[in-house]
C-alpha cells in the first residue's frame, strides 16, 4: 500500500497502544520503515537510460520486508523506549502489520504481486503471495485510508495525540487543539 496509508495505519496502532510518545513513535516508525528498501526507486529512474541502469528498486524492494528486520527494529525501538515489553509487541505488530497491508494490496501496474521474502536472506523461499491481492490503486485501497482517517481522528479527540507527533509535538498539538474545537463548535 502507499506509504500514506501505512503510516495512517501504524498511527492508528499507535493511539490504540496508550504508551508514551517515545514509545508511540517508534509503533509508527516500525509501521513505514519497511519501504526503505524502496528508496532505491531514485537512483533506478535517475540511470534508467543510462549504459549501467542501477536496479536497485527492482532487485531490493521488499527485501527488508523480512522477519529479521522487524527483529532489528523490535532491538532498536526497546533499546530507546520504557515499558519494554509492550513496546515490542506493538512495534512488531506494526510492522507486520505493514507486510500485511502489503500482501494484500499491493499489486503493481504490471500485475506483480511483489511477493515478500519473509525469511531473506536466508532463504529467499516461503515467500508471502496471495492471489486475491488487489492493485495498489484499488478502491480497497482507498476505502482503507478513507476509515484510517476517521479513525485517526477519532483517536486524536480522544486521546490527545495523533500521527501528526511523529514530524512535530507542537504541530500535533494544534491538530488536536483544532479538532476538538471544531467537534465543540458542532
Ligand atoms: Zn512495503
Amino acid at each position: 500500500m502507499s506509504p500514506a496509508t501505512h503510516l495512517l495505519a501504524a498511527g492508528v496502532l499507535a493511539g490504540f497502544s496508550r504508551l508514551d510518545h517515545r514509545g508511540r513513535v517508534a509503533v509508527m516508525i516500525a509501521g513505514v520503515i519497511p519501504d526503505i528498501d524502496g528508496l532505491g526507486v531514485v537512483p533506478e529512474l535517475f540511470t534508467r537510460h543510462s549504459a549501467h541502469p542501477l536496479l536497485w528498486f527492482s532487485e531490493f524492494h521488499h527485501q527488508l520486508h523480512t522477519l529479521l528486520f522487524a527483529i532489528i527494529v523490535t532491538l532498536v525501538a526497546v533499546a530507546f523506549c520504557g515499558e519494554r515489553l509492550k513496546t515490542a509487541l506493538f512495534v512488531l505488530a506494526s510492522f507486520h502489520l505493514h507486510l500485511l497491508c502489503d500482501l494484500i494490496g499491493a499489486r503493481g501496474p504490471d500485475g506483480d504481486s511483489w511477493p515478500i521474502p519473509y525469511f531473506a536472506p536466508f532463504t529467499q523461499a516461503h515467500a508471502w503471495t496471495w492471489s486475491g491481492q488487489w492493485p495498489l490503486n484499488g478502491w480497497q485501497n482507498f476505502a482503507i485510508t478513507g476509515l484510517l482517517l476517521v479513525a485517526t481522528f477519532w483517536l486524536a479527540v480522544r486521546n490527545g495525540n495523533s500521527v501528526v507527533e511523529l514530524f512535530s509535538t507542537r504541530a500535533d498539538e494544534r491538530f488536536v487543539g483544532t479538532l476538538r474545537g471544531r467537534l465543540r463548535s458542532a
